[in-house]
């Protein structure tokens, strides 16, 4: 399996990095990818035994300046490079030789019985309103998360019963496997009793034996003042809970906004509509204007035409970190009267009369084109 990956890059160092720095690095990788931290996972096994061949030439001075010369070229032929020939038991022994068993167990005594692993993480969602976005809220949430049995306390066996030695494992935890078609030994977490050792052969039946039920939960949780659509809020600890004594997962509560009646938003921007009546917008007017927490008064200038937009500063939504408040942008909307009075329709007819629609100064160009058309 000839990689072709530098190893400086493979290692994440420089080119100058020092033996001490090399070591450093790869033994950060080593751990990520560690076998006994990624059971099962073939890309992980492949970068940890990547690393491991960039780091047995990268420690290795003379191998170090033939590979800095020539490259991936200058090491064909070298005994031990190629690692194809090497089974996963020389690079643990290679790791371990190296840092001492620095995995927290030394060969032959892996993760072992009980092996600690994080809960998996939970996302749900919860819906609130503009307005509850608008000041932060507290909103209570009910999700389904597998739990530990209650009746078992999440061994899987019945109560009262013992549990016996894995058959599969004899106790071990973990079994040997084929890896990487066979080029590889790999050690991994032992499938009939998930690396327990014991297993229960009378099994819980509220349970079924997996030791987890599904449970209903509530819990409050706090939305901050500015939050947006889409954002989600991490409750730590509120995922499922680990196995072995491992951590519980975390959960993420997805907030979603739901559509206000008179507001859109635009980032922390607020964008409305306002009806206006066409003689306030040729005359000018004050209006009255909603916002979210009350109320702001806008002067429409006389002449003022359909879908023009009024900026009102600081009354949008509060930033989410500096709390300070974007705008709230209004357009106008023109409306013409449906139902008029005979009164009202003579003064209309009699402005008719006084139009000049040869002369419309705002859309000149406009008309000219529609007469142009009509000959
Ligand atoms: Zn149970
Ligand atoms: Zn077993």
């Amino acid at each position: 399996m000839a990689t072709q990956r530098d190893y400086y890059e493979i290692l994440s160092v420089e080119r100058t990095a020092s033996g001490d720095e090399i070591k450093r690095s790869y033994r950060k990788l080593a751990m990520k990818y560690h076998p006994d931290r990624n059971p099962d996972d073939a890309e992980a096994e492949a970068k940890f035994k990547e690393c491991a061949e960039a780091y047995e030439v990268l420690s290795d001075s003379e191998k170090r300046q033939r590979y800095d010369q020539f490259g991936h070229a200058g090491l064909k032929g070298q005994a031990g490079h190629d690692f194809s020939h090497m089974n996963a038991g020389d690079i643990f022994s290679m790791f371990e030789d190296i840092f001492g068993g620095g995995m927290g167990g030394g060969r032959g005594r892996r993760r072992g019985p009980g092996g600690a692993q994080r809960g998996y993480d939970l996302e749900t969602q919860t819906e609130i309103t503009l307005n509850e976005a608008f000041t932060g809220t507290t909103t209570d949430i009910e999700f389904t998360r597998q739990d530990v049995c209650d009746t078992c306390n999440g061994t899987g066996g019945k109560p009262g019963t013992e549990p016996s030695t894995c058959t599969m494992c004899g106790g071990a935890g973990q079994v040997q496997q084929a890896g990487l078609g066979g080029m590889f030994r790999m050690v991994n977490t032992c499938p009939n009793c998930k690396g327990a050792g014991k297993i229960y052969l009378d099994k819980c039946t509220s349970c079924r034996g997996s030791g987890r039920v599904a449970k209903k939960r509530k819990l409050s949780i706090k939305i901050p003042a500015g939050i947006h659509d889409g954002q989600a809020i991490r409750v730590s600890g509120e995922g499922e809970p680990g196995s072995g004594g491992g951590p519980q997962g975390d959960l993420h509560v997805v907030v979603r906004i739901a559509d206000h009646e008179l507001f859109t938003r635009e980032d922390d921007h607020l964008i409305m509509k306002m009806p206006v009546s066409f003689t306030q917008a040729a005359l000018g007017a004050k209006v009255s204007v909603p916002t979210l927490d009350g109320e702001t008064e806008l002067t429409i200038k006389p002449g003022t035409q359909h879908g023009e937009l009024f900026r009102v500063r600081g009354e949008g939504m509060p930033d989410l970190r500096s709390g300070r408040r974007g705008d709230l942008i209004v357009a106008l909307l023109l409306e013409v009267p449906t139902k008029l009075t005979s009164r009202q329709e003579e003064l209309l007819r009699e402005y008719a009369e006084s139009e000049d629609h040869d002369v419309l100064p705002e859309n000149k160009g406009f008309w000219g084109k529609i007469k142009e058309h009509l000959g």
